[in-house]
């Protein structure tokens, strides 16, 4: 028999119009492992909604405005808009090399987000009377001329007395305190000891019982998974810091110039917090994606205003478990207070994060999985990844394990052994002795399989990925069962056997296409290749009721995938690690003027990746890494970042001591006072460098972080004994 088979299906349930996104990274660095998983994550229910015939229009973002992106671009000797475009324009690379399928990517710093950020904050203050300006006493750098915020100040511990801890918590007792606690506090962007300052902010007034009602009824509904609906309750219903019911404040949502970001209507000099025009800018994505004409172009016929105020448009985030308080709380109150045609997200879907080997991830150095590694140099299937992860996922806010043996034993065992093994061991008897033609194919696996349909989309559907899997590689090893228990090898040696041996291969291929539909919204570009073989359009959930017909004609089988070698993971995590973190430190004495060389030292480690990540002791021997005393530390006249440092390596010239001059560009995190007296490490054999205010004779080692939340500068200091001139190795 030819055609369906399957009429129990019940009748096509509605299209349904999804308006889907991840949270938008933040512009200042490229993407780590964090972001990729929740794309994949995103990218497979994305795939699987358009599988069965519902409308998705899934975009992105970069999250362009803030301090951390205007102070990097700073040191880097470049504009906010510059350092954002550098980030877009790498974005693509990632995205297409794991096939994450986004309809369009945009920025928070563009036209759109301009409108609607002001639009919906115009709507709060003017319709729902939600928002409110006061007097705040707050920090303030005198040299940068700036607000700081609570990260960029430090000083003693109000309670233990330690050195160097942030503005709102001790690292060392771990007392909790307000910045103004601190005992001598100084500005970790300039060194200078901050004033207190008054200035005007604006406040979105969460607190208002109106506020309050709406998102209890919003966030306790059962929309929320249950460990992010607990959170909102504690929110919600906890004491706040005032013993009332209900911990919620109120929200300050304005940054002073200057700042990178869109400016409050109304108010000179006033911006909004990052925060605020952030998930704005899903919208301003969305709208842009209409206005520019795609969404038209992939069937979508109405206008954006249109489509945001349809009953039947359903708004969807997918999420980190760091940001859940800004989309449960803020983000649906906001477009709660503003009104149609803004509405309040349907879902907020939130994933935990991702480990490598058990290490948490850092956000500034990544996890040591590098994605464009894995992709570049250790010429890895990113369809091995997107079924990796996807087998590790499921509903809940839980921690994803990236282990290497795991992930070599999965790919290989199930997708290549189980999956593509029933392709693999069958196809080749089609072609060669059947013309590539297949029989009409019947029989009670065949049933089995394509009856798991139901359960295995209802997987997928709540985001149980991982099991999903499961189910499909049970499948497939009934299926491998069957063909181990036929034997085609054998029977294509009988001559009696041949019609037998094409029926029993005709419905493993047909076995093979069923798990192919089941699969395709983690390996997508595998289930292509597989259309094209099975030469078959485009595979959809609702072909599982079909199967191929009699005489139907398959192409000839050329291997689908490789296995994993285990030397690519070897190549993929085998980084340099410890170069390269030298390498990003170092810059950080290299002058402004000196940027373009800057990139080129912080590339190097990373070239040197793709054949051989590793270099000799010879290599490593070379570098005269020496202990120095700083005996003298000032500030450079007219220079922002520098630090002179003179230091005491043990050199003595004509019986006198010599010491060495250095620039350090260490002016952002260390009062030069400070530093006198302190021992640090430095590379004492570095060509000598002409600059503008004198010569530098090496350069001190400071780890840094400028890209993550926390940025700041670290210099080396060695353990208690160790004397100036030791040889450090
Ligand atoms: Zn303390």
């Amino acid at each position: 028999m030819s055609g369906p088979i399957s009429s129990s299906a019940p009748a096509a349930p509605p299209k349904r119009r999804l308006f889907v996104t991840t949270a938008l990274p933040y512009a200042n660095g490229s993407f780590h492992i964090g972001h990729i998983m929740e794309y994949i994550q995103a990218d497979i229910w994305v795939r699987f909604q358009r599988m069965q015939g519902h409308q998705v229009h899934f975009v992105c973002a970069d999250d362009a405005h803030g301090a951390p992106i205007m102070l990097k671009a700073e040191s880097e000797g470049i504009t906010p808009k510059q350092l954002v475009n550098r980030i877009a324009a790498e974005r693509p690379k990632y995205l297409e090399g794991f096939h994450i399928d986004f309809d369009h990517w945009h920025s928070t710093d563009s036209p759109e987000n301009t409108e609607l950020s002001q639009d919906i904050y115009r709507r709060l203050r003017d319709d729902a009377k939600l928002t409110y300006s006061k007097s705040v006493e707050q920090f303030y750098d005198p040299v940068k001329n700036m607000f700081l915020a609570d990260r960029y100040i430090k000083g003693e511990c109000p309670k233990c007395g330690a050195k160097d801890q942030f503005g709102d918590a001790c690292e060392v007792c771990g007392a909790v305190y307000a910045p103004t606690d601190l005992i001598n506090p100084y500005s970790t962007l300039s060194g200078a000891k901050p004033v207190m300052k008054s200035s005007d902010h604006f406040f979105f007034k969460l607190s208002d019982p109106k506020c309050v009602a709406f998102l209890r009824d919003w966030a306790l509904d059962g929309k929320l998974q249950p460990q992010v609906a607990n959170k909102a309750r504690e929110w919600l219903e906890g004491e706040g810091p005032d013993g009332k019911k209900s911990a919620l404040g109120d929200w300050d949502i304005s940054r002073d110039a200057p700042y990178f970001g869109i400016e409050i209507p109304d108010a000179p000099g006033k911006y909004f917090y990052v925060w605020l025009d952030a998930p704005v800018g899903y919208l301003a994505s969305l709208k842009s994606y209409f206005d520019s004409g795609k969404a038209r172009a992939k069937g979508e016929t109405r206008s954006f205003a249109e489509f945001m105020a349809a009953e039947d448009t359903e708004q969807i985030h997918f999420i980190g478990k760091d940001i859940i308080y800004f989309h449960t709380l803020f983000w649906p109150a906001m477009l709660k207070f503003a009104g149609t045609p803004y509405k309040v997200p349907n879902r907020v879907y939130v994933h935990g994060f991702i480990t490598v080997s058990g290490e948490k991830m850092s956000k500034s150095r990544g996890t040591g999985l590098d994605p464009l590694r894995y992709l570049d140099a250790a010429k890895m299937n990113p369809e091995w990844l997107r079924y990796y992860i996807a087998a590790k996922l499921n509903a809940n806010v839980e921690d994803v394990d990236f282990n290497p043996d795991d992930f070599v034993a999965r790919v290989n065992s199930d997708l290549v052994g189980k999956y593509i093994n029933i392709a693999s061991r069958c196809a080749g008897f089609v072609t060669k002795k059947f013309a590539g033609k297949l029989l009409a194919a019947e029989s009670a696996l065949l049933r089995e399989t394509q009856s798991a349909a139901s359960a295995i989309g209802a997987l997928y559907e709540a985001r149980e990925f991982g099991k999903a899997l499961r189910e499909i590689m049970q499948l497939a090893d009934g299926i491998n069962q069957f063909v181990d228990q036929a034997k085609p090898w054998d029977m294509a040696k009988d001559p009696a056997q041949q019609e037998a041996l094409h029926r029993i291969c005709s419905e493993a291929i047909n076995l093979f296409r069923l798990l192919t539909i089941y699969l395709k919204p983690t390996i997508p570009h595998l289930a292509g290749e597989v259309a094209s073989f099975l030469n078959v359009p485009s595979l959809s959930w609702a072909d599982a009721g079909t199967l191929l017909p009699a005489g139907h004609t398959i192409q000839s089988y050329k291997h689908l995938m490789q296995r994993v070698d285990p030397k690519q993971l070897d190549t993929l995590f085998d980084m340099p690690t410890t170069p390269a973190s030298a390498a990003t430190a170092a810059p950080t004495n290299v002058p402004k003027d000196e940027a373009a060389k800057k990139t080129a030292q912080s590339a190097s480690p990373a070239d040197t990746s793709g054949q051989n990540a590793h270099i000799s002791i010879d290599d490593f021997t070379k570098i005269d890494l020496r202990i120095a005393r700083i005996i003298d530390a000032k500030h450079v006249e007219g220079a922002d970042k520098l630090v002179q440092l003179t230091l005491d390596i043990g050199e003595v010239v004509d019986g006198q001591p010599k010491p060495r001059n250095v620039f350090a560009g260490i002016k952002s995190a260390y009062d030069p006072a400070k530093l006198i007296g302190k021992m640090t490490v430095m590379v004492a054999n570095l060509a000598p460098r002409k600059m503008k205010f004198g010569l530098s004779e090496g350069m001190v080692l400071a780890a840094s972080d400028t890209t993550g939340t926390s940025p700041g500068l670290y210099l080396l200091e060695p353990d208690e004994g160790a004397q100036p001139g030791m040889r450090v190795k």
